[in-house]
């Protein structure tokens, strides 16, 4: 079961995690939104990334090596 005080920092604790379907153009967009001004955050620019190649959910591999 969920640990209270060991929320996981990838998943942040729903032990699932975002696999983007192309590592490069993701990688491409993160730096075309971090170029964008002094107010890109990364979170931001991570979600816009997953948007524009799609992405795939997959199993936190971080949460499964805690158990
Ligand atoms: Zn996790």
């Amino acid at each position: 079961m969920m640990e209270k005080n060991a929320t996981c920092q990838y998943c942040n604790g729903t032990g699932k995690i975002k696999v983007p379907n192309d590592e490069k153009m993701f990688e491409y967009y993160i730096e075309l939104e971090m170029n964008k001004g002094y107010f890109a955050d990364y979170r931001g620019a991570e979600e816009k990334a997953f948007e524009k190649v799609g992405f795939t959910v997959r199993e936190c591999p971080y949460c499964q090596q805690k158990k």
